[in-house]
């Protein structure tokens, strides 16, 4: 089992239909074991390319994730689960012929509906993403990580956020910036960049 085929197996079907692949599905496209595969997954995740759950099913393969974590990501076609603030501008970059992609969330504070059209230009607005936890705490518990990595109307609803939920503030960065880092994040998994 080629470690790098299968990676790109897990991204070419979350990319084509929003959704992981089952290690039956993985197995019966690249024409191998299932527990070659299920072997290939863990290997995968080990080197911080998947996150699995404790049946050894896929969670994540960022930019992707199998779970809502507060974001949306709407193609022509396809509907993905949208990761984090950062994988949700990310994501857009690594589907080519989706044509314009809505990404949308809900501010943790107040709830109020965001929404933005991409990837190609900046996004308007001045929201800001909060990432609660540090980045060398990371990958303790990625999936919680991913899930504190929201977008929020205003420094003044992360302040209401972090007061309402007793948390210590993160790093706050301005949308811009965002998406700068997080589309060249998603050239570079996508190989061009
Ligand atoms: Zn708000
Ligand atoms: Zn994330």
């Amino acid at each position: 089992m080629d470690a790098e085929d299968l990676r790109l197996a897990v991204y070419r079907t979350f990319a084509e239909t929003g959704r992981a692949p089952e290690a039956g599905e993985l197995a019966e496209q690249l024409g191998a074991e299932l527990p070659a595969v299920a072997g290939g997954l863990e290997e995968l995740a080990r080197a911080r390319h998947l996150v699995l759950d404790d049946r050894g099913e896929i969670v994540m393969a960022h930019p992707f994730s199998a779970v809502p974590l507060g974001f949306s990501v709407m193609g022509d076609r396809t509907l993905w689960w949208g990761g984090c603030a950062w994988d949700s501008f990310a994501l857009p970059h690594l589907l080519p012929g989706q044509g314009e992609v809505l990404v949308a969330t809900r501010c943790p504070a107040c709830a109020r509906p965001l929404a933005w059209n991409g990837p190609r230009r900046p996004p308007d607005g001045g929201q800001v993403a909060h990432f609660l936890v540090p980045a060398p705490r990371m990958w303790d518990d990625v999936v919680h990580t991913c899930r504190h990595q929201r977008l929020f109307c205003s420094t003044g609803c992360v302040d209401a956020w972090l007061e309402a939920t007793g948390s210590a503030r993160g790093y706050v960065m301005d949308l811009g910036t965002l998406w700068r880092l997080a589309a060249h994040s998603g050239r570079r998994l996508a190989g061009d960049g």
